[in-house]
């Protein structure tokens, strides 16, 4: 069984004018879609074909640079179209709020603290905000493909929000400016999405 390129759930202009509908489609139709294409090659032969994305994530072999990269590459993209939505913005929602209350003080400096990791992560990679079993919630960063579910990488437990700060992400719309990007993330977060992910993974 092979993986296949998720469905985008909403259009390619649905999330402007934070992120516009050029970004969306060469993010998704190409640089998505490769990384599937991918790590479809890099998991041919390996036994591990009918294993879950977490599951080849989390017993890594990170040596495995085709698999690490291209897998990572499948994993967080995933995660990032469900993690926005065209009513995006606000804040968390119940128990999530409180976990968040509870490792930052409150939202504002929550959002600063992911924010920072997403504006000093140098060069390409992801910012993220995971959940550890328990329900503690932690923001951490992380280089080019990689993330939290792989073994030694940021905070560990299971990102439940992140943000791609590679320049494909952003380039067309914002050129350098990385911080008024991060910023506008903030409008389009899917909190009840996120805030689902939140209870699956305590
Ligand atoms: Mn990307």
């Amino acid at each position: 069984m092979a993986f296949e390129l998720p469905q985008l759930p909403y259009a390619y202009d649905a999330l402007e004018p934070h992120i516009d509908a050029k970004t969306m489609e060469i993010h998704y139709s190409k640089h998505h879609n490769g990384y599937t294409t991918k790590l479809n090659g890099a998991l041919e032969g390996s036994g591990m074909e009918s294993d879950t994305i977490e599951s080849i994530l989390e017993n890594l072999d990170m040596d495995n640079a085709a698999l690490r990269n291209n897998g990572g590459g499948y994993y967080n993209h995933s995660l990032f179209w469900e993690v926005m939505g065209p009513n995006g913005g606000g804040t968390p929602l119940s128990t999530l709020a409180q976990a968040i209350d509870a490792a930052y003080g409150s939202f504002e400096s929550f959002k600063s603290a992911f924010s920072n990791a997403a504006a000093n992560q140098f060069g390409s990679g992801w910012a993220w905000l995971c959940v550890q079993k328990g329900g503690k919630v932690e923001v951490c960063s992380s280089a080019n493909q990689d993330n939290p579910l792989m073994p030694g990488i940021g905070c560990g437990g299971t990102p439940i929000l992140g943000i791609d700060i590679w320049e494909h992400a952003y380039y067309l719309n914002y050129q350098n400016r990385r911080p008024d990007y991060i910023n506008a993330f903030f409008n389009v977060i899917n909190w009840e999405k996120v805030s689902e992910l939140y209870e699956q993974n305590k």
